[in-house]
């Protein structure tokens, strides 16, 4: 502990007294966020270099990443076509010579000219104009001569830097930070966590971390640190979850006058998973503590008839229920559906959403205070100021993943003290999001389709064969069967969308499908006008809807059994599946055409993916691959932090399930962490996640 005597500060000491820092080098670490000892030993470095395999030059071959060792022979600058400045230097050894290549960037030609002893570069090699072998933009580094013999042959960490930041100055911070501080860590998690999930001890995951003995011992190492990272995440939101299953809710009695008048709802049999999760919902509704539940089901799997038959169980209790949609065709939707179920039961279902004049919205808002209405249907117009309800018993969200959080919990604070929620999200996520961003809620899958489904056969076609895929759509309007046509996603403006679905639709009127009514769909048309379009292509006064993705979430034409996506390697993987969904909806025999020339390669392996596959879960962890988490969860909406430290949504999966594990085995052993032991990891977990702790309680 001499240092520790020596600063009197220990973890807080001043990053400009690690050895070999000083205070002119501490301005460089501070530029990366490290002020103090502890923010060195916390720093994640982003790669390792094996430099026990460094491969002699001649073995290299075009393609392959490695880093190479030498010295720097020549370096040149010359002026190239398009204004730029072209670096190139050679690097040798004692096999031969690769070119490290850089455009615009003559300081590099300054630090080169400046090298005395060996180089490591690090980077793509290429092959270059006159088959010599290349580096374009390689990482790089000079050895100075006391690093050599002792960083030579290890596994060296490579950290993120700033400008004017040299790798070897975070090396030399991190090794000792390391030697002289890392012991006098407290580890948070308690030796009996430790022992029972068998991870390592923190102060040997930094020291593995930073000066790995070899890749067992850093990976080892990672585990430990992701997770630590997951349990605060998946202590939270248990914590979080308990919290919710303490307070006092509705208990609503569910006779058994209800599931006999259930059956009468639907037009046909529940699936069997159906009745299971309407079970799983009903059980939670008979508790006094509130229902906090998560549905999830692919498109067409049911999930409004489960809806459905939560509502009835309210109202049938004497509450109101509430049901929220994204958008106001989803809305209208559910309206027309679920009034049509409950009109003959005597049950008055309201609708509320922004487009409706104001003496509509007035009448609608006016029986929900009252009571009047027993059931309330409508987009965030029903979480809006001024709308109230007499006796609000569940909230039920469709479709969350276009809701945030908030939107959650301003519905749920219109209840009646704490009433029932459901959130419903046709969006398959990767477990691993569903564990990190509702693993406060329980969940209930409906993982059956309804029977008689056809899985929808998806086709990808090149734009040089369009007409061979009108051919083969005409054939299906002529069988009596309806059609999407749905235009490309153009980022650039709503206006330009609207001509696309115009260009499209005029294409199609007057040409290809003349003898067709064909009718349009865009997101700039007066709401009435699309309620009307909707609805002719509802009753089949239409065969043919020419749609921007307007028509995305939830629309429900059973009768529809073709959809054409023009260029589809412009839509999103989910986006396509969610738009697939849209057919397949009825007894036929579906299809799915995209159309779209090859282009890059992630938006290939899109379109091969759904060719591959109709399973939503599949398409959700290929999203997840493709894309990242961030995109994924669409996390900027659901103000919720998914940006770890340590952790990777993508791999970690398994850690994230341990980490879940441990998290309600700790929580069983010793509830509101109230344990001494237990006593550092509440305090992390409350600082780590402070804004979630809000939105918790509201
Ligand atoms: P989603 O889960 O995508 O919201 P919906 O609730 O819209 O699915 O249901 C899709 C279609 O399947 C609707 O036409 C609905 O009437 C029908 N459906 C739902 N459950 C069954 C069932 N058990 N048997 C037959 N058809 C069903
Ligand atoms: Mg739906």
């Amino acid at each position: 502990m001499g240092s520790q005597e020596k600063t009197g500060r220990g973890l807080d000491t001043d990053v400009q007294f690690l050895k070999g820092v000083g205070p002119k080098h501490a301005a460089a670490l501070n530029k990366l966020g490290a002020h103090t000892v502890r923010d060195v030993l916390f720093m994640v470095p982003r790669r390792y270099e094996d430099r026990r395999e460094i491969p002699p030059i001649s073995f290299l071959r075009p393609g392959q990443h490695a880093s190479v060792r030498g010295r720097i022979v020549d370096v040149f600058t010359k002026p190239v076509r398009g204004g730029r400045v072209l670096l190139r230097a050679s690097l040798q050894d004692d096999t031969g010579r690769i070119a490290l290549v850089w455009f615009n960037q003559p300081w590099v030609a300054k630090q080169l000219q400046k090298v005395k002893g060996e180089v490591i570069a690090y980077g793509q090699i290429k092959e270059g104009d006159r088959r010599t072998m290349e580096m374009l933009s390689p990482e790089w580094e000079e050895l100075d001569e006391g690093e050599e013999s002792d960083e030579f042959a290890r596994l060296v960490p490579v950290y993120g830097l700033s400008e004017g930041v040299p790798q070897w100055l975070v090396r030399k911070a991190a090794k000792s930070a390391v030697e002289l501080f890392a012991t006098m860590v407290v580890d948070p998690l308690p030796e009996a966590v430790r022992k029972a999930e068998k991870v390592a001890p923190l102060t040997w995951a930094l020291r593995q971390m930073h000066m790995p003995e070899d890749t067992k011992h850093r990976d080892k190492a990672r585990e430990r640190l992701v997770f630590e990272e997951f349990l605060y995440l998946q202590l939270m939101l248990q914590l979080r979850k308990m919290q919710v299953h303490e307070e006092v809710g509705i208990p609503f009695p569910i006779s058994p006058a209800v599931r006999s008048e259930l059956k009468s709802l639907f037009p046909f049999e529940l699936t069997g998973a159906q009745k299971r999760v309407i079970e799983e919902i009903y059980a939670d509704m008979e508790r006094p503590a509130p229902m906090n539940r998560l549905l999830q089901g692919d498109v067409g799997s049911g999930k409004t008839a489960v809806a459905a038959a939560a509502m009835l169980a309210c109202v049938r209790c004497g509450y109101q229920a509430a049901l929220m949609a994204p958008t106001e065709i989803l809305a209208e939707q559910h309206y027309i559906n679920i009034h049509r179920m409950f009109d003959p039961l005597g049950i008055e279902t309201r609708l509320l959403v922004g487009k409706q004049t104001a003496a509509q919205k007035k009448k609608a808002v006016e029986a929900a205070r009252s009571g009047q209405a027993q059931i309330c249907i409508g987009t965030h117009a029903l979480i809006q100021e001024g709308v109230g309800f007499a006796r609000l018993g569940l909230a039920i969200i469709d479709e969350q993943h276009r809701f945030g959080v908030l939107q959650r919990a301003a519905l749920r604070a219109k209840g009646y003290g704490n009433p029932d929620v459901l959130v419903m999200t046709a969006t398959p996520i990767p477990r691993t999001l569903t564990m990190t961003l509702y693993g406060d809620l329980d969940l209930s899958v409906i993982d059956e389709m309804p029977p008689g489904r056809k899985p929808i056969k998806t086709h990808w076609k090149r734009a040089a064969e369009r007409p061979a895929v009108y051919e083969s759509v005409k054939k299906l309007l002529k069988e009596g069967r309806q059609a999407y046509f749905v235009c490309p996603v153009i980022a650039e403006s709503e206006k330009m969308q609207t001509q696309a679905a115009q260009d499209l639709y005029y294409r199609l009127s007057e040409g290809e499908l003349k003898e067709y009514k064909v009718g349009l769909l865009h997101g700039q048309m007066k709401p009435v006008e699309k309620e009307e379009t909707m609805d002719a292509f509802r009753r089949g006064a239409l065969d043919v809807l020419v749609s921007t993705v307007v028509i995305e979430v939830g629309v429900d034409v059973p009768n529809a059994s073709v959809m054409v996506v023009e260029d589809a390697n412009r839509f999103g993987l989910s986006q396509l599946h969610q738009l697939r969904g849209r057919v397949g909806r009825g007894e036929w025999q579906s299809f799915c055409v995209l159309v779209a020339d090859a282009g890059n390669p992630d938006a290939q392996k899109r379109l091969e993916v759904l060719v591959a596959t109709t399973d939503g879960f599949r398409i959700a962890e290929e999203d997840l691959k493709i894309r990242g988490p961030g995109d994924v969860a669409g996390t900027k909406q659901h103000g919720t932090d998914i940006d770890f430290q340590f952790a990777n949504l993508v791999l970690d999966g398994k850690l994230l399930e341990k980490a879940r594990g441990a998290a309600i085995r700790i929580l069983e052993d010793d509830p509101g962490l109230k344990k001494r032991e237990n006593a550092a990891l509440l305090a992390r977990v409350k600082e780590k996640r402070p804004e979630e702790a809000l939105v918790s309680v509201s």
